[in-house]
């Protein structure tokens, strides 16, 4: 499967081939709150060899609990598209919103509920966890969300 995103100006344009199924999920942790202006963030962990962009970037990296992220933004319109964390190796969460389709998909989990904004109703049926669950308890909420 191939899909196209881009971002806000279309100065940076890329492209996801990937068999497998996008694990996405809802961040509603106050840093993504605040980085997305918004009540949480939508994310999506891809294979890093799977996205392919083309055009003007930026980069902004940071340390935080021993831990190091590299974010990929748009250098013109400063989209933040996908980033990199030593917490996931081999990976890069891409920002589910610069998908051309992102209505197409769901989220699977969220997470860091505990700052969900009150006004949400989130369903039964999705997986979720007051913070971050382990690499483990996320692969289970993958694959009995049937994908
Ligand atoms: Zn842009
Ligand atoms: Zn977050």
């Amino acid at each position: 499967m191939t899909l196209t995103g881009k971002c806000r100006c279309s100065a940076v344009n890329y492209t996801l081939d990937t068999d497998a199924a996008l694990a996405v999920y809802a961040c509603h942790c106050q840093h993504c709150q605040t980085w997305s202006g918004s009540s949480f963030a939508l994310h999506a962990l891809v294979p890093a060899d799977a996205l392919s962009l083309v055009g003007p970037v930026t980069h902004y990296a940071y340390d935080t609990n021993s831990q190091h992220a590299d974010h990929v933004v748009c250098s013109q319109c400063h989209t933040r598209l996908f980033n990199t964390t030593s917490a996931a190796p081999g990976l890069r969460v891409l920002r589910v919103g610069t998908l051309d389709n992102s209505p197409a998909l769901q989220p699977v989990a969220h997470i860091w509920v505990k700052h969900k904004q009150p006004w949400l109703s989130l369903p039964d049926t999705i997986a979720s966890w007051p913070e971050s669950p382990t690499p483990q308890q996320f692969a289970e909420a993958l694959s009995a969300s049937g994908r």
